[in-house]
């Protein structure tokens, strides 16, 4: 099979509104994790290629795209959307058969990225400056201004979610973009630069480098030409990141992942909360920087949320992504390996239900098979180490504050979520709790479009989404005139 994302070859590049072979012409295979066949060839470019694409972006902002006004830029991002619901079908397919995604879930993943494209076409024009009352004989204002060329380093777990809340907000803003997708998972970010040039984005307004993250990635990370880096992705990498970053000088935003935790207090609603606590665990495979991959829970109804996970569980299958089932299979084999790893390293405790991979998967796929964990120690690595997987643990509390303790004792801080019927609690942990965001008696892995996102500690810094990542992708400047 060799896949053609809206008619293009994957085996190019974007680069100047073109889409065009790297210079060294080396390709690399893009594999179907769903049964470990061959999918395309992808373009492997390197640090020529993303020379070539930063300069394009350069020149974007010279030019056209520079000189567009704000909501003009809107329109363009309004059109990518509608192009992007008309393309539906299409974007869903590419997502499932290259992420291993089942069908529904990378079917809401395209329904997120219209609305990103809606949200930032409507806000392109509506982030401004401010005039300053300052001393007398001055008149003072802020300009809002775009970084100038923007960095965007996309991981494989969420390419169109990730693309539209990074590269949209950045295009909103007036930025000229170059964006490397994953090298597991790149369809959908060749057919969003595809969308992108039908909607009429000037040349050179967004760019993509496919490639590995050693070559493209670190040449795009540490070019002297970029002025902003968006990262999603490893805790490792993301160090390297900004160290990069660093050396030039410019502002980095990093999502890291997570480790982050659901309360459920004696007195919450079960019923309503049993359906988040599985399904925020599992989406996905459980690849999630906002996977809710810890589940603590009040002695008083311990085993009966420990029983109800574990019936869930037991009806959980994992399978190709196109046969749309619960879980598909991981993202590689690679990926396979390292959740198997964490799973040898559970040996030694209850596991309370596991799923099963469906009898006819494919030899070849990497599947997982959903595995559920009760009693784990808050300090062991399971309930420590973002797995990355479709693996949960079950921590028993007493009261408030000892769950509160295990729920910051990570070093990661994302998402987390309080099950409970008492405001008062509601309130005082939504302050106490280390994350980006908080839910009351829900549980959004990542939430809407129009809410910030990003972490603490290991989780990143930054925020993305909504309003706030308008300001992370521009800078201001403040004129003093000065005229008596
Ligand atoms: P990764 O961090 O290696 O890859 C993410 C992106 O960074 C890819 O585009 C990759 O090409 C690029 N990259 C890799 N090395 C680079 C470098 N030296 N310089 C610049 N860019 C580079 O992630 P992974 O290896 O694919 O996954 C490993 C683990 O990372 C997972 O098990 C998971 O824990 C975590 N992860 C987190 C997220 C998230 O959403 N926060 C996403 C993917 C992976």
């Amino acid at each position: 099979m060799t896949v053609t994302p809206l008619g293009i070859d994957p085996a190019t590049v974007f680069i100047g509104g073109t889409w065009c072979a790297t210079l060294s012409g080396e390709t690399l295979d893009l594999s179907n994790p769903s049964d470990g066949s061959i999918l395309c060839q992808i373009a492997r470019g390197n640090a020529d290629d993303v020379d070539r694409a930063v300069a394009a972006a350069e020149g974007a902002m010279q030019g056209d795209w520079g000189r567009m006004p704000a909501f003009e830029r809107g329109r363009i991002l309004a059109r990518i959307g509608a192009l992007v619901v008309e393309n539906a079908e299409e974007l869903a397919t590419l997502e499932a058969l290259d992420v291993g995604k089942p069908l529904t879930q990378a079917r809401a993943d395209v329904t997120a990225l219209a609305r990103y494209m809606e949200f930032y076409a409507g806000a392109a024009d509506k982030v401004h400056g401010a005039t300053i009352p300052y001393l007398d004989g001055y008149t003072v204002y802020t300009l809002r201004q775009p970084h100038g060329v923007t960095g965007h380093i996309v991981p494989w777990n969420y390419p169109m979610q990730i693309i539209g809340r990074s590269v949209g907000a950045a295009l909103a803003m007036g930025n000229a973009a170059v964006l490397k997708p994953a090298e597991e998972a790149c369809l959908t970010a060749l057919a969003f630069a595809e969308l992108g040039r039908r909607a009429g984005l000037p040349d050179g307004a967004l760019n993509v480098v496919t490639g590995l993250g050693a070559e493209a990635g670190a040449a795009l990370a540490s070019h002297p030409g970029v002025h902003h880096i968006s990262f999603t992705g490893s805790v490792s990498v993301g160090k390297l990141i900004q160290q990069a970053a660093g050396q030039n000088v410019v502002p980095v935003t990093l999502e890291l992942g997570g480790k982050s935790p659901q309360l459920v207090f004696d007195d919450a609603d079960l019923d309503a909360a049993l359906p988040f606590l599985v399904n925020a665990g599992i989406q996905n495979a459980g690849q999630t920087c906002s996977a809710s991959s810890r589940i603590l829970v009040q002695r008083g109804v311990y085993d009966r949320v420990v029983a109800a996970m574990a019936e869930r569980y037991g009806t959980l299958r994992a399978g190709p992504a196109l046969s749309d089932l619960n879980v598909g299979p991981l993202v590689s084999i690679r990926q396979q390996q390292i959740v198997t790893e964490f799973l040898e390293q559970g040996r030694d405790l209850t596991i309370a239900a596991r799923g099963q991979i469906i009898p006819d998967a494919p030899e070849g796929g990497a599947y997982v098979a959903p595995t559920l964990f009760a009693d784990v120690p808050p300090d062991h690595p399971l309930a420590q180490d973002e797995i990355f997987g479709p693996v949960q643990v079950i921590i028993p509390f007493k009261d408030e504050a000892e769950a509160l303790a295990i729920a910051n004792g990570t070093n990661y801080g994302l998402v987390a979520s309080v099950w409970s019927s008492d405001g008062a609690r509601q309130m005082r942990l939504a302050k106490a709790l280390r994350a980006g965001q908080v839910f009351l008696n829900n549980y959004g892995a990542g939430g809407g479009v129009e809410l910030p996102f990003g972490g603490l500690g290991l989780s990143g810094h930054g925020r993305e989404k909504g309003f706030e990542a308008l300001y992370g992708f521009s800078t201001l400047k403040t004129v003093a005139a000065l005229h008596g």
